[in-house]
């Protein structure tokens, strides 16, 4: 349903995305790892042209786009229908916890401010923070801050949410809670492209793992294969560095 064909990007001489290919299926969790600086968060920021793209073509069900090309109204097609939840929350610092949540209904769907707040509270519900509607970022802790992050993308009702990092800079003790919802999520089947180093996450939820290096697709596959089996030597020296030194990511 969502179909990226041959993505690339380059800054400058650096080639960082090199022929991306990667389908992504409704209801698919598919979570992306690899080395720093390997151009993860480019392959997320350029599917919602937080960069632009160098060539490429997207397909996000009816909609088929060259990335290269892509005209001012396909790109905020493409905005609307994917949401993007960032590794520093990106939350607006004069606006409430409801009013963050609505904010790009109100702006981006156009949505009257009635209908938008309405919709943000039962967010807020679904989030465990109906009580927090009114408190602005600075009161919140890091992890509800994050929660309002993915709220928000929540709100979007995108056909896919991409998470870039979105625990990496919260302080330990409010990971589990944004995991927690992450995986609320991948329960209720929303179509999710995460990028992350929680291996656990990803062993628990992912359908499908994708370790990049280098600006390319190195190996896929079910987390159950690529942590237990990889084929290629780059993606057994990396899983060798983070997966955990007893065998707690094997099954059984
Ligand atoms: P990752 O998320 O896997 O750590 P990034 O996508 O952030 O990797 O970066 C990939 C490469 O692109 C890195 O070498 C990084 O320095 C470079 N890069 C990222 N963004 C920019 C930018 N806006 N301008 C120039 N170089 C960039
Ligand atoms: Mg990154």
């Amino acid at each position: 349903m969502i179909k990226i064909e041959q993505l690339s990007k380059r800054f400058g001489d650096t080639r960082v995305l090199d022929g991306i290919d990667l389908n992504i299926e409704q209801g698919e969790i598919i979570v992306v790892i690899g080395p720093s600086g390997t151009g993860k968060s480019t392959l997320l920021r350029c599917l919602n042209f937080l960069e632009r793209p160098d060539g490429g073509r997207l397909t996000l069900g009816s909609l088929s786009l060259d990335l290269a090309s892509a005209s001012k109204s396909s790109i905020l097609e493409v905005r609307r229908r994917t949401a993007f939840v960032f590794q520093n929350y990106a939350l607006f610092a004069n606006k409430t916890a409801l009013e963050n949540i609505a904010e790009g209904l109100i702006v981006v769907n156009r949505w009257p401010k009635a209908k938008a707040h309405a919709h943000a509270r039962e967010i807020l519900e679904r989030i465990g923070m109906a009580d927090k509607a009114d408190a602005y970022p600075a009161s919140l802790s890091g992890g509800q801050q994050q929660r309002v992050g993915i709220g928000r993308a929540m709100a979007a009702q995108a056909e896919v949410i991409l998470f870039d990092e979105p625990t990496s800079s919260l302080d330990p003790e409010w990971v589990d809670e944004v995991l927690a919802l992450m995986k609320q999520l991948a329960r209720e089947r929303q179509t999710m492209l995460v990028v992350t180093h929680e291996m656990a996450f990803a062993r628990d939820v992912a359908d499908r793992v994708v370790f990049m290096e280098g600006g390319r697709i190195i190996e896929q596959g079910p987390p159950s294969v690529l942590f237990t089996s990889p084929q290629d030597p780059r993606t057994r020296d990396f899983l060798r560095k983070v997966l955990p030194a007893d065998d707690a990511l094997s099954p059984g």
